[in-house]
């Protein structure tokens, strides 16, 4: 199923010239080891691995059936359709969208930094923080999980890592 979604180009500026880079598509199995810039989408049923050390710096899409384990770092939106499952063992940093019937685990050792729209469900043994918007999902927070309170600086929010 290609036809059913649009991947954007992401465009990427280095010395004063324009670059446009096409998503990284995953069908099958692959794992990301060392750095990765730009938008990666994971496909029904196709499973991704960003590896212990790797970091990927970009938005982050798991379709319908899809896998993901995030052991590295993920720098950037991530979004889980409905019947996706994701586990995070490492370090998630940004917007984390999770639609209804979609599964994102984060494990002890695990943390989720940014604004969450949870519309399925999270289960937390490691640690998160940000605002949370519920739309229908859950979040439990079982075992060791955690939940990073914001500090507050002259009236904003902050979250300390
Ligand atoms: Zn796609």
């Amino acid at each position: 199923m290609r036809d059913d979604h649009e991947h954007s180009q992401d465009i990427f500026i280095t010395d004063g010239s324009e670059e446009s880079k096409e998503a990284w598509i995953i069908e099958e199995h692959e794992q990301l080891f060392g750095q990765h810039n730009g938008s990666i989408c994971v496909h029904e049923t196709a499973e991704f691995t960003l590896a212990l050390g790797a970091h990927h710096s970009g938005s982050l899409t798991f379709r319908p059936g899809s896998v993901g384990r995030i052991l590295g770092k993920h720098s950037g939106s991530l979004h889980v359709a409905p019947t996706a499952r994701v586990e995070v063992l490492g370090d998630q940093s940004g917007s984390v969208h999770i639609e209804s019937g979609a599964l994102l685990q984060v494990e002890p050792g695990g943390k989720l930094a940014g604004s969450l729209y949870v519309a399925g469900q999270i289960e937390n043994r490691g640690v998160r923080g940000g605002t949370v918007h519920l739309a229908g999902g859950n979040i439990h927070d079982l075992d060791s999980g955690a939940i990073k309170e914001p500090t507050l600086r002259n009236g904003m929010s902050f979250y300390e890592w």
